[in-house]
């Protein structure tokens, strides 16, 4: 176990935007920039300018908002392409020029001489400039290792700051990784950092690797999103170094959970729920074993507290779950049956999760109050009273909503790509207004074929305290199941609230 620390240059908005089929405009990148800076990354690599004038502007933008890393742009090794970066008034700046023979002979049509070459002027160019220089040898872990020591004391006699070894197509192992990084370090004095890529999912493990054989410094993405399978993930290898190598970083475990979904939010980069760390599953529970177990000490199926990287546990009832699980799932809804109801509610969980169906917060609790008979408290409840919808090839599609809130009417009337859209929109409107529920995930699925399928959709709602609830509607109109499955969420997180509340009264 070694307590030093790592540091972290975050290429979310480089590498991680050149993620096939993401594009940024510059306001959502300095929104992105600041929610990286907060984080308290050390350096944030915030574009390549020359790719075009948004990028440029976004980087200068950026360079300009007085974050407190350190702002770096990318270049290649030509004069064209580090003006740019000059331009942008950034710290520093990351140039890059391939040192394997399959780029040198494929791609850039150079020897290895001109290569070593074109490294000192280009370093020499950005550091008369005034800028601190990170040079990366792109494709390093597959250049010949003789080569690659030259080049390195090109780079430190040239004056760079720092050397990167990028693993650009992912092919490098641990091993491979770590020898990589004490030929840097035997090569000359210089910061080295590693760069690695996901394409055998050993991204994380190749940094860390990388780390623990003296490199100073970590290239990471928020979600792991970048080219290809994308680059090391910031969240798992931040979290992999403090809690399994007990070293340290600059960066504030408890914010990774909302950045991540900020920066899924803003570049449409959907994160799997089994995702290490910030996946919807990674600290969710089913089996009536493992609920059982962490009911009586989380440390027996958890890694760590969720809280650690702020977030909240939960529990799902299903074919996989427990007496004890959907007990306390359903005391979290303050309701808490006699033995005899219980022993009927598991086994209409059960039946359910036997036909291939999720049991959702709404479903678990509309089979509670059944079995118990309707003893739950359901005045503050969320009631449909009217739905209208609009929809057309030559007009935009509306909806009405007329629901019960807290025992009053409350009307709202919103557009939206279709009618589904609409009305959850106006839903939306409403509940968020009134009480602070946003809609987290929407699911459909047809249950059958043809055009009067029953749509079965499912959906998870969230407040603003992280506590979610999910909800299901099964109807043939699509929009009435949408409308419905939103309504038993929303009723579920409420009496969830409700249930809190309750408690932190008696405490
Ligand atoms: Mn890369």
């Amino acid at each position: 176990m070694s307590s030093r620390t790592v540091r972290v240059l975050d290429t979310t908005l480089r590498d991680g935007e050149q993620t096939p089929g993401v594009a940024l405009n510059p306001k959502e990148k300095l929104q992105i920039a600041e929610a990286i800076d907060a984080l308290g990354v050390d350096v944030m690599e915030a574009g390549f300018p020359i790719t075009s004038k948004g990028e440029q502007e976004a980087v200068r933008m950026i360079a300009g908002a007085g974050l407190r890393a350190e702002v770096c742009a990318l270049a290649r090794a030509e004069k064209e392409d580090m003006d740019r970066v000059i331009a942008c008034n950034t710290k520093s700046i990351h140039v890059f020029l391939a040192s394997s023979d399959i780029h040198l002979q494929n791609k850039l049509h150079i020897t290895r001489q001109e290569m070593v070459r074109k490294t000192k002027e280009a370093i020499r160019y950005a550091r008369d400039a005034g800028l601190t220089v990170e040079f990366s040898p792109e494709d390093a872990t597959r250049t010949d290792p003789e080569f690659f020591r030259q080049v390195v004391e090109a780079v430190c006699e040239a004056g760079a700051a720092r050397l990167d070894i990028p693993d650009t197509v992912g092919t490098a192992t641990p091993e491979k990784m770590a020898m990589m990084v004490r030929l840097a370090k035997s090569a000359g004095d210089i910061t080295v950092s590693v760069h690695c890529h996901n394409d055998y999912g050993l991204a994380v493990a190749n940094s860390v690797a990388g780390v623990l054989a003296g490199a100073d410094q970590a290239h990471v993405t928020v979600n792991g999103i970048g080219e290809r399978a994308g680059n090391t993930s910031l969240e798992e290898f931040i979290v992999t170094c403090h809690k399994l190598y007990g070293m340290r970083t600059n960066v504030n475990l408890q914010m990774l959970y909302e950045t991540s979904r900020l920066v899924s939010r803003i570049t449409g980069v959907v994160i799997q729920p089994n995702k290490a760390i910030v996946g919807e599953n990674a600290f969710g529970h089913e089996s009536g074993i493992h609920t059982h177990g962490i009911l009586q000490n989380p440390a027996t199926y958890e890694p760590f507290e969720p809280s650690t990287v702020g977030r909240i546990r939960w529990m799902q009832a299903g074919k996989h779950a427990g007496r004890h699980g959907i007990t306390a799932q359903l005391r979290g809804m303050g309701l808490n049956p006699k033995e005899e109801h219980l022993r009927l509610i598991v086994d209409r969980v059960k039946e359910m999760g036997d036909q291939g169906v999720t049991v959702t917060d709404g479903d678990l609790y509309r089979i509670a109050s059944t079995v118990m008979g309707g003893k739950a408290d359901e005045s503050n409840m969320v009631r449909l009273e009217d739905l209208e919808v609009v929809t057309g090839l030559k007009r935009t599609p509306s909806a009405f909503v007329r629901l019960v809130v807290d025992g009053r009417i409350t009307d709202a009337s919103e557009a939206g790509a279709g009618p589904v859209d609409s009305a959850l929109n106006a839903i939306q409107r409403i509940l968020g207004e009134t009480k602070q529920i946003w809609l987290k995930e929407y699911r459909l699925e047809a249950l059958t074929g043809g055009s009067d399928a029953v749509a079965d959709v499912s959906v998870k709602v969230e407040d603003s305290s992280g506590t979610t609830a999910s909800g299901r509607g099964m109807k043939r109109d699509i929009v009435v199941a949408s409308v419905e499955a939103i309504i038993t969420g929303v009723n579920a997180l409420l009496v969830k609230r409700q249930a809190e509340a309750a408690q932190l009264k008696s405490a």
